[in-house]
This record gives C-alpha cells, sequence and structure tokens, in this order.
C-alpha cells in the first residue's frame, strides 16, 4: 500500500523458506526430516511441559505484566539485577523494538554483511537507513564470519545502533573476547552495541565469551538471547534482552503489556531450574554438529566453521544457485527439509539443523541419493 512510510514500502517480509505446513500435510503420517528453522530435536525439558499444563487453568486471566518471577530467576543464573532484564515474545520483537527506540528516521544502523535478516527488517522498519559492513572473505579463518574492524569503520556520527550476531545466523561463525572487547573500545558511547547471542549455550569454542561481562562497564550495549534455541521453546516465544537498568527502563516504557504469555512465562521459568537437560542437549548437539560435519565434508562439500545448532554448507560454485535448488527440491520430495539461503545472497549454500542422530542419518541418506 502506497499509504505505508517509505521505508516499509521497500521492506521484503522475513521469509521463513518451505512451506512448513504444506510440507507436512503432503507426508502426513511419515518420518519427516525437518532441519530448515533451527528448532531443537531434542524438545524441551520435562518439567517446563508439566509448567505449561499448570497454567492452562488460569488462561483467562492477564499474565504477570512483569515477569518478575522469571527475571529473577534469569539475574540469578546471570548475576545480574532483575532491572537489567527486559523479556520479548521472543528475542525476534526485542530487536525490533531497539531500533524503534534507539534509531528513528534519518539515524544510520549498522550490521554486516550475512548478518542476521532481521537486523535489516527492524532497521527500515524503523525509518532509519542500513549500512552494511564487508564481512571476512572465503580464505579466512573464519569465512564469512564478522569482521569487528570493518563494522567499527563503517560506524559513522549518525550511527545510533550496531546489530551483532555472536554467534551469527546464517554463517554460524564467532568471534573471540578479546577481538570484541577491542571492538567495543573503538564505539562512541552514544552508539547502541545489540550483540544476540540466541545460540550461546551451544558455544564451546575457548575464545569465546558472552559480552555479557562487559555490561557492567557499558551501558551502551545490550546482550540478547531466547528460549527458542537450547531450551527448545520457539512456539512458546520467549526471549530476554540484558543491559544497564536505565537503558532497560527505556525499553518498558514502549513494551506491550501482556507481550509474554503465562505458559511461555511458567515454561521459561522451569526451564531454567533444568540445567540437566541443557547440559544433555548442548552435549548432544556438539556431537552430533561435530559427526555431521565430517560425514558431509567426505562428500566434498564445503561446511562453515560453526558453534551453533546449524551447518552453513556450501552445495556448488556462486553463479550454479539452480544446481543447489535442484538438489533442495529433491530432498524435499525426500521428506527433507533444509533451508534455502538465497534470500541472504548464498544461493549456492543450504543452511542445515544439526539433527538428533537419526535425523542426520536419514538426511545422509537422501543426499547420498540425490547427489549421485
Ligand atoms: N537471533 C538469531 C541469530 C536467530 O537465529 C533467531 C531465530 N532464528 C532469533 C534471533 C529470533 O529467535 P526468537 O525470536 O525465537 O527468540
Amino acid at each position: 500500500s502506497s499509504l505505508a512510510q517509505p521505508g516499509i514500502q521497500r521492506l521484503r517480509a522475513y521469509d521463513p523458506g518451505h512451506d512448513l505446513v504444506a510440507f507436512r500435510r503432503r507426508f502426513e503420517g511419515r518420518f519427516l526430516v525437518e532441519l530448515g528453522s533451527n528448532e531443537n530435536p531434542y524438545g524441551p525439558s520435562a518439567k517446563a511441559k508439566e509448567a505449561v499444563l499448570g497454567t492452562i487453568h488460569d488462561s483467562f486471566r492477564y499474565p504477570d505484566p512483569l515477569g518478575g518471577d522469571l527475571k529473577r530467576a534469569l539475574a540469578a543464573k546471570h548475576g545480574v539485577e532483575a532491572a537489567s532484564i527486559l523479556l520479548g515474545n521472543g528475542s525476534h520483537e526485542l530487536l525490533m523494538q531497539f531500533a524503534q527506540v534507539f534509531a528513528g528516521p534519518g539515524a544510520d544502523v549498522v550490521a554486516s554483511k550475512y548478518g542476521f535478516a532481521v537486523y535489516a527488517i527492524a532497521a527500515q522498519a524503523a525509518g532509519a537507513t542500513l549500512h552494511v559492513a564487508p564481512c571476512n572473505a572465503d580464505d579466512h579463518a573464519m569465512p564469512r564470519g564478522h569482521d569487528l574492524d570493518a563494522i567499527a569503520v563503517t560506524i559513522t556520527p549518525t550511527t545510533r545502533l550496531v546489530y551483532i550476531a555472536n554467534p551469527n545466523n546464517p554463517t554460524g561463525t564467532w568471534f573471540g573476547a578479546d577481538a570484541f572487547a577491542a571492538f567495543m573500545a573503538k564505539v562512541p558511547a552514544d552508539v547502541l552495541v545489540v550483540v544476540d547471542e540466541a545460540y550461546a549455550e551451544f558455544v564451546d569454542a575457548p575464545e569465546w565469551a558472552s559480552a555479557l561481562s562487559l555490561i557492567q562497564t557499558h551501558p551502551n550495549l545490550v546482550v540478547t538471547r531466547t528460549f527458542s534455541k537450547a531450551y527448545a521453546l520457539a512456539g512458546l516465544r520467549v526471549g530476554y534482552a540484558i543491559a544497564h537498568p536505565g537503558l532497560i527502563a527505556v525499553m518498558e516504557r514502549v513494551r506491550e503489556s501482556f507481550n509474554v504469555n503465562s505458559a511461555g512465562l511458567a515454561a521459561a521459568e522451569a526451564a531454567l531450574g533444568d540445567d540437566e537437560h541443557l547440559r544433555w542437549v548442548v552435549a548432544r548437539n556438539a556431537e552430533q554438529r561435530a559427526s555431521l560435519a565430517e560425514a558431509l565434508r567426505a562428500r566434498g562439500l564445503m561446511v562453515f566453521p560453526s558453534q551453533t545448532s546449524f551447518l552453513l554448507v556450501k552445495f556448488a560454485e556462486p553463479g550454479d544457485e539452480a544446481r543447489v535448488a535442484r538438489i533442495d527440491a529433491a530432498l524435499i520430495d525426500a521428506g527433507v527439509v533444509l533451508r534455502p539461503m538465497g534470500g541472504y545472497g548464498l544461493g549456492h549454500c543450504l543452511r542445515i539443523t544439526v539433527g538428533n542422530a537419526d535425523e542426520n542419518r536419514r538426511l545422509l541418506a537422501e543426499l547420498d541419493k540425490v547427489l549421485a
């Protein structure tokens, strides 16, 4: 509609990949391998499921508008005060709101090439202009990973906000704590840096550390996390941000009053109380991530380094996107969903969620038929 703001008229909606509902209908009753959306194949903690059931009776009531219990549990986990925590309807909601609050029309927003797609949508929806910093080259130790120096030099006096995911989706790449501290030292105090740590729980690289340790000393830093990935609660939509209490207080002014529903609040709090399940999920993912990457490399495919629950895999040379579209379509016909990457300008790659052992075995078997 021409009635929409100019930035929004140019916007493309978030692309969830394939039509999963149609896919499930087509293969009803058969074993499907859904590895397109970075969902957790192990499911949530039994304690979280039980907590959800406990909320059904009172679902005629509004949820706690402050989410106090969950905030206190998160504060204890991260060693911060509850006033440093903001809850969201998934971290996606919070990522959108940061642009709205800190970067309006006329402001510039910086993200990296191959940064998560939501950052561009958030910037444009807020009426701001997105500037994309170049990423590492393919011959770098971290191919297509974020180049923090390039991001720093893309910041100008009109930049209000920087989005960085660590590790990043869709590349799976990451950067270390020392590099990030050096980057923050270069960022002006009037630029908000949003570090999206949606996949943090899956990381085992020793040089990585959460940006949370810099929150105390940097009032212009915010870290976002989610219950959708390692905690396997994607369907209940709970995310959170941690920052200086002054910054959180500003965000609370624009937050929708009941943005996190009662089932989500209860499930997230219960999930935090089940460390054993989390550790089990993370260990299974690390083991399957390593074996799947090795199996794909053994088939001659280039697998980008990953500290997440997914792998970005190069199936053809750039320019041969048609071949990858054929592979993707043939896998769909075999009941296997992966994520096409054309929207990121990576049409020669597919992103594969690390499944459980059965899913990965089936993926590799179908892939062998398709690539034969
Ligand atoms: N950040 C990153 C990097 C993601 O990959 C995702 C989910 N794909 C999100 C944020 C949003 O997750 P949610 O809204 O479910 O918390």
